[in-house]
Formats: C-alpha cells, sequence, structure tokens
C-alpha cells in the first residue's frame, strides 16, 4: 500500500517523489513510457544535443527552485548566458520584444509600427476586450497584431486566438507608449526593462535533461516505467486502487486531465469541463546548416513557413558539435522537410502534450475538476495537473511547495 501513487514521470513527478520520500512517505511514480523525463528530455543525434521537448532553458524568479536544482546539480555546471532572441518580421530580424526594438526597422517600416503601436487601445482608454485576439491589437496596436503577434500565436497554439482566453495574460506589463518612442529616437533598448528572463541557464555539458537526471540519480527504483495509468477507482473504503493494481491513499495526478478521462470512469457531472482541457502537440526538427550568427533563437510569424521557432544549438549548448539547429512546429501545420531552410534534416520528434491551450471557459473548467476530485484523495499538479503555462521552474515550485505545505491535508 501507497501514502501517494504519482501519475507521470515528468520532472514534476519526479519533484514530488523525491520530497515526498524524503519526508518518510511511501510514494512511486507509474510512468507509461519506457523512459522517464518527459518534455525535458534531451538526445545525442549525431553529436548534435537536441532537447526533443523544445527550447529548453533554465531561470526562474523562486530562490526554492534554485537551491533545490543547484542542490543536485551545481551552478558551476552551468553556463549563465544573455539571451539573444530575435524576431523574423517580414524581410528584417531584429531583436525581441518587438515593440521595444521598432527602431530597429527601415524608417519607412518604423513609422507605421510607431502610429500603430501608439494609437493601441489600452492607451486610448478602450475597455480591455475578452478573446486573445482582440486583446492582443487593444494591447500592442494592429500592426504588431497582424504581422507578429496573431500569425505566430495561430502557428504556436494550433487554434484562432479568438478562441482563447486572456486570464493567462495579467503579467504582461502595459505597454508604455513613451518609451516606446524614447527607444526609436535614442535608437537602443533600456535592456534593464526586458520583458522576463534577459539571462538563462544551460548546462556546459549535456542538454536540459541533465537537471531531470540529477535531480532523479537514486530514486529510479520508485519509478515504474511502461506503466500507463488506464484505470483509477476509489474503493468504498477510501483508498484508490490504480490500474487494479497500485493501493494508495492518495494520487497526484501530472498529465493532461482529459487523457484520464476514460481511466476516471468518464464522469458525467464533470464531462464539459473534461471537454475545455486541451492541448497541443510540437515537432521538434533537428537540422544540420551552416550559420555564423550569436542568436539563441529566432522567432518567425512568417505564415509562409510552418515552424514558428528557431534554435541555434551550439550558440548555447556548448558541447554540442556546429551547425546543429532545430525548429518547433504546431504538429497540425507539420509537413515535412522545411525546403526554406536549406539544411540536412537530420531527425524529427513529435512530442505528446507540449503547451495547454488555454481556450476560452479553461479556468473554470480546470478548477471544477481540481476542486472534485480534492475532496477525493486526487490532486493535480504542475504543467498538467493544474493545465497551465507553466515552465518547468514553476512545475518545480508548486511541486516543492505541494509537499511542504502538505496541501493534501
Ligand atoms: C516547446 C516547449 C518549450 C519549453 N521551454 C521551456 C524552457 O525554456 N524552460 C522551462 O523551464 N520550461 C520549458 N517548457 C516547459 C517544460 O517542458 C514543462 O513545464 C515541464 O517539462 C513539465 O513537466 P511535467 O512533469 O509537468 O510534464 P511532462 O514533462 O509532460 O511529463 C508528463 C509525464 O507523464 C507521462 N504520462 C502521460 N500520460 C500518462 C499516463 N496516463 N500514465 C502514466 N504516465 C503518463 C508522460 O509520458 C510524461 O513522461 C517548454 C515546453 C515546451 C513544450
Amino acid at each position: 500500500m501507497f501514502d501517494f501513487v504519482i501519475i507521470g514521470g515528468g520532472i514534476t513527478g519526479i519533484t514530488l517523489l523525491k520530497q515526498l520520500r524524503t519526508k518518510g512517505f511511501n510514494a512511486i511514480v507509474l510512468e507509461g513510457k519506457d523512459v522517464a523525463g518527459g518534455l525535458c528530455r534531451t538526445q545525442n543525434i549525431d553529436g548534435h544535443i537536441l532537447d526533443i521537448g523544445g527550447g529548453h532553458f533554465f531561470h526562474t524568479k523562486y530562490k526554492e527552485v534554485f537551491d533545490f536544482v543547484f542542490k543536485h546539480i551545481p551552478e558551476s555546471e552551468f553556463n549563465l548566458t544573455t539571451r539573444v532572441s530575435k524576431i523574423k518580421i517580414g524581410d528584417n530580424t531584429i531583436d525581441y520584444p518587438l515593440e521595444s526594438n521598432l527602431w530597429q526597422l527601415p524608417i519607412e517600416k518604423q513609422i507605421l509600427y510607431l502610429i500603430s503601436v501608439i494609437r493601441n487601445g489600452e492607451s486610448l482608454g478602450l475597455p480591455e476586450p475578452k478573446n486573445y485576439e482582440e486583446w492582443i491589437r487593444w494591447k500592442l496596436g494592429n500592426l504588431v497584431c497582424d504581422n507578429y503577434m496573431l500569425p505566430y500565436n495561430t502557428k504556436l497554439w494550433g487554434v484562432a486566438p479568438s478562441e482563447m482566453d486572456i486570464d493567462w495574460l495579467y503579467k504582461i506589463p502595459r505597454v508604455n507608449v513613451s518609451e516606446i518612442l524614447k527607444y526609436s529616437l535614442e535608437r537602443k533598448q533600456d535592456k534593464s526593462k526586458f520583458p522576463a528572463h534577459i539571462k538563462f541557464y544551460y548546462p556546459k555539458v549535456g542538454g536540459f535533461q541533465r537537471i531531470f537526471d540529477a535531480i532523479l540519480n537514486g530514486y529510479e527504483k520508485f519509478v515504474k516505467l511502461n506503466t500507463k495509468v488506464e484505470k483509477l477507482e476509489k474503493t468504498s473504503d477510501g483508498y484508490w486502487i490504480v490500474n487494479n493494481e497500485f493501493k494508495s491513499k492518495f494520487v497526484i495526478n501530472t498529465t493532461p486531465w482529459n487523457d484520464l478521462f476514460e481511466a476516471l470512469g468518464k464522469p458525467s457531472n464533470l464531462s464539459s469541463d473534461f471537454e475545455k482541457i486541451k492541448y497541443n502537440r510540437v515537432v521538434i526538427s533537428l537540422y544540420e546548416k551552416e550559420y555564423s550568427h550569436d542568436w539563441h533563437w529566432r522567432y518567425v510569424p512568417d505564415m509562409k513557413r510552418n515552424y514558428h521557432r528557431e534554435f541555434y544549438i551550439h550558440n548555447f549548448a556548448k558541447s554540442s558539435k556546429p551547425n546543429g539547429m532545430y525548429v518547433e512546429t504546431n504538429l497540425k501545420r507539420f509537413n515535412g522537410v522545411e525546403e526554406v531552410l536549406d539544411g540536412v534534416n537530420l531527425y524529427n520528434y513529435t512530442t505528446d502534450a507540449a503547451y495547454p491551450i488555454p481556450v476560452i471557459g479553461h479556468t473554470k473548467a480546470i478548477k471544477n475538476i481540481l476542486d472534485y476530485y480534492k475532496k477525493l484523495g486526487l490532486f493535480g499538479v504542475g504543467r498538467w495537473g493544474q493545465h497551465e503555462y507553466q515552465n518547468a521552474d514553476v512545475s518545480m515550485f508548486n511541486a516543492l511547495m505541494f509537499v511542504e505545505e502538505e496541501k493534501w491535508n
């Protein structure tokens, strides 16, 4: 009999496992695949370090997460790098974020963009819209919306931004029109005002999975591989029986809830909520191609290209062979080799769940699901368990807090 069965052996599941076992609980992870790691896995393909879950970099605002990660793998094993991220806008490539770097565009375009940004709905005092497409237009003006944010987000999410909610955008600061004008006049951006994470950590040797492996180290025996959870039953005496085999007081789910609908016996009271839990999948395609710039990645809103982001591996993964790059493409748009890249396609990996999609109504739906199952001793933690756009650091933080604060009580 277990105290906790944890569904999913990604970084959330492993963090939970480690912390629960450290506190003396009898916990086990059930992982559906023959390998743990989930989105945080790395593969070495012909000498290229490929993070198969897409571009993965470590940064966090949580001291608890820094302490947790660096306790397992010393900070000295990472390079701390200043981010060089670009945006392809028409035929120009400029620095991210677009609105702070409009000065890098040719002067005629700059003028048009500046006028458009200045006339954004928020500065004009217009009411905040209720869907993502209108919200982007209101926040950043028509040109940034139509030439960058709208196509980029349409490609990334695989659903129309007009079907997406805005309740996950509360962290985005108000666009400061005076600052944007100042950057254009001075022809430079104030990097101290960079919106998020100007620096990131990346392992000096290997890829992002080094963090995962360091946390898992010594606890492999508590991870049961090839064990996809397909049945979850609550017994009359208050326990959970998982896959007719594992009896536990509590269960923690770190996987997409909509995939567990059948396992949970298709709860009819929550069926409309489960329908609103959606995710997309992405294809990570490795290419060999010469490059001589210092970019780490570039956002590509151009609808003529299927992929939405390019990564230049050797510029951040120093142990990787030169000239490796990869692109991320929403599975719905993936169409094989990208001729436009003019490189040799070495490998393509299709993720399972990649991004939780904030469709309209998702917040209430996940709340209903979590509230209902919490009372039965089944909890959700992490990117999928809480169905939120969480990076690995936030998922680790939530796992750490779940155990520290004993949120099952
Ligand atoms: C393209 C992309 C880029 C990203 N970039 C970054 C970044 O730069 N920095 C960062 O910190 N984070 C980044 N993230 C986010 C990061 O990958 C996630 O936050 C983190 O990996 C989530 O870990 P998890 O354990 O919650 O989920 P996952 O890694 O998805 O793990 C879930 C696990 O559950 C298993 N599973 C699924 N269903 C079942 C079942 N029924 N039974 C048993 N097992 C099951 C899966 O096989 C998987 O191993 C990125 C994500 C993506 C998609």
